[in-house]
């Protein structure tokens, strides 16, 4: 017998069937290779693809677009790769991910990185200790992309405002300092 529960959504399943590649998890049989092959699984057992896919088939939709487990992965596309199944699972997890940025639900130091990207043309602008460290050992000027360029790009696509409406993700660690070098 189905579970019935408070946070299905019928609609879910057919948010994420919809998008590219996403009709690919009706395939899916919870043979659980995603799970043994994942880097983070290995690690964490509280990420487990197996159940993000399996969640997202049975339209649940809080436990997967709320839960900040999702921005665990890696993206590394093991779990696509070996999928029996052809279920592309990384791309579903963006998939989750994309829904749930547009809810605001996104760690902080993915916000601070996107910032950082807008205001210096990289993600993780290098400190006075790597700038003169990579001076010593000879290596070349760090050259990062125009970011105007990135900004107008960013306006147009509306990231820029997507970034700016970050909520707390629920079981979020607390902000660290940065530690300057
Ligand atoms: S490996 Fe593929 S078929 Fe097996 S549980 Fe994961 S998504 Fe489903
Ligand atoms: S893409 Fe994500 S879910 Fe898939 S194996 Fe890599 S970390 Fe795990």
């Amino acid at each position: 017998m189905v579970e019935a529960s408070s946070d299905m959504d019928n609609r879910f399943r057919e948010e994420i069937t919809e998008t590219h590649e996403g009709e690919t998890l009706n395939f899916c049989y919870q043979c659980s290779t995603c799970s043994g092959c994942c880097p983070v699984f290995r690690y964490n057992s509280k990420f487990n693809p197996r159940r993000i896919v399996e969640n997202t088939l049975l339209g649940k939709r809080d436990r997967t677009v709320k839960s900040p487990d999702i921005w665990l992965c890696t993206v590394c596309h093991t779990c696509t790769e070996k999928c029996p199944q052809g279920v592309k699972v990384s791309e579903i997890i963006i998939e989750l991910k994309n829904l749930s940025s547009k809810e605001g639900l996104f760690p902080a130091h993915l916000q601070e990185e996107a910032k950082a990207l807008l205001e210096f043309g990289m993600v993780s602008p290098a400190n006075k200790a790597i700038l003169s460290r990579r001076e010593k050992l000879g290596l070349p000027v760090i050259e990062n992309a125009p970011p105007e360029e990135i900004r107008t790009l960013t306006s147009y696509t509306g990231f820029d405002k997507l970034i700016e409406n970050r909520k707390a993700v629920e079981g979020e660690a607390p902000k660290k300092e940065a530690v300057e070098e």
